[in-house]
């Protein structure tokens, strides 16, 4: 029987990077495999293997791995096939050189460490396809992965095929653009090829998948670069509480089949339902006693039904899984983003800069934002989205602008906040009231001067 499932990631919140820097926020809970006591009886600890070659394939279909390396055509589609460590990848040879090696780095570092992660031993023998372009990776899913047309969903970045004549994991390494961003998106599609073992291939909800695979992600891309997951998770929590205020949070738990999920994400305008799903799994895991997704798998792998499964693991019904996360967001993660302005840092180096969420607004309110301190002025305009949403980026100032800012919000439908700022600088000798004077003329700066719209 010719097993397979489809698992789409779609990340497509993207975030530019900025220089790292020390941030609290990054200490975050362990990683949740099944416990230690569980693993002479559960059914993922006996032989791990390659977990995607280990699916069924095609009699008469050669395996990739005897393929020749270098060219060699799958499909008569041209591809170089190369290894890394006991993986096979095969490229398009128009990706570029710099993406192609950071996919080649993160799938070395997420074949040990998502697996550590659940206490699993690395992962080998795994087949890869890398297509430059979100186009190529269209084609590639329907002509070697036999993805039929209907489940696929523009603006993919990576999919597991379990299953197949080129069972795999495919990627569009247009997305391998920074180190964060690239670990997060290799480890949640091994993520899913480990959910899959786990599981003895039975199924369970696509919401708890996605948002398991999410999770893992985040957390190894928090390793590769935490600036950069430490402003996503800010600048989701801000779109969620934006959500919550006008009752568009997605309705994730009824997320049950890769149907459902791929319907669910072509209808996202807003692209909730992968950071609800991120969001929504992080909350699960730092309930307390939670034993976390991999004790949920290994029980469903036992045959136990999935809302059996997860009442055991994290401690209260299935049931309970919407009502309590709509109101942790209402509650503690809007709380965080109270006064309609948030800056991720109040402080920060001149040179620094960081996102600026507004939350308080009408959906498609324009409103005038200004920020200014006794030496410069920042003024610009931003449109709030259908969930009352926007966000700016807030720095890179000149250094002669370092001091406090209050940053006030005028919106046109009422909404109105402020908040205040302070950027740092070492080297700025206080100023005459002369001089200030000179620089508020000289130095009043319109925001997208400063500063790229999200
Ligand atoms: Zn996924």
């Amino acid at each position: 029987m010719l097993i397979r499932r489809l698992l789409l990631a779609i990340l497509l919140l993207s975030i530019a990077a900025s220089p790292a820097y020390a941030d609290s926020d990054e200490q975050r809970a362990p990683l949740y495999g099944a416990p230690s006591g569980d693993r002479s009886t559960s059914p993922f600890i006996a032989p791990m293997g390659p977990v995607l070659s280990s699916i069924d394939t095609p009699s008469g279909v050669p395996k990739r791995s005897e393929l020749p390396l270098g060219t060699v055509e799958i499909n008569s589609w041209p591809l170089i096939h190369i290894t890394q460590g006991s993986h096979h990848v095969f490229y398009q040879d128009n990706v570029p050189a710099d993406r192609l090696q950071r996919g080649l780095n993160a799938i070395a570092t997420a074949s040990t460490a998502v697996p550590a992660a659940f206490g699993l031993p690395p992962l080998e023998g795994l087949d890869f396809y890398i297509l430059p372009y979100d186009t190529d990776l269209q084609h590639a899913m329907m002509r070697l992965g036999d993805v039929p047309p209907s489940m696929l969903v523009p603006g993919t970045e990576g999919v597991a095929v379990l299953g197949g004549r080129n069972s795999g994991i495919y990627f569009d390494a247009s997305k391998f653009d920074e180190d964060g961003a690239t670990m997060w998106l290799v480890s949640h599609e091994l993520t899913h090829g480990l959910e899959y073992e786990l599981s003895g291939h039975r199924d369970f909800p696509v919401w708890f998948n996605e948002g398991v695979a999410e999770f893992i992600g985040s957390q190894m891309a928090s390793r590769a670069s935490a600036n950069f997951v430490a402003q996503r998770r800010f600048t989701t929590g801000a779109r969620l509480a934006s959500a919550s205020r006008v009752g568009a949070v997605p309705p994730l738990a009824t997320f049950q089949t890769d149907e459902a999920w791929v319907a669910a994400n072509r209808g996202d305008a807003n692209n909730l339902v992968y950071e609800s799903a991120w969001q929504m799994m992080e909350w699960l895991t730092a309930q307390p006693g939670a034993a976390g997704p991999g004790r949920t798998l290994a029980l469903v792998a036992q045959g136990r039904p999935f809302a059996d499964a997860f009442a055991e693991s994290f401690g209260f019904p299935l049931s309970d899984v919407t009502p309590r996360f709509n109101a942790y967001l209402s509650g503690d993660v809007s709380t965080r983003y109270a006064g309609s302005i948030t800056a991720q840092r109040t402080s920060l180096a001149v040179n620094e800069r960081v996102p600026l969420v507004f939350t308080g607004l009408r959906p498609g309110e324009n409103a005038d934002v200004q920020m200014k301190s006794s030496r410069c002025e920042l003024t610009g305009h931003i449109t709030a989205d259908e969930i009352g949403f926007a966000a700016i980026w807030i720095g890179e100032a000149p250094e002669r602008c370092a001091g406090e800012f209050t940053a006030t919000l005028t919106g046109n439908q009422g909404t109105t906040g402020s908040t205040q700022l302070t950027l740092l600088a070492s080297n700025v000798a206080p100023a005459s009231a002369e001089q200030n004077a000179a620089d508020m003329v000289a130095h009043t700066y319109r925001l997208a001067d400063l500063s790229l719209a999200a």
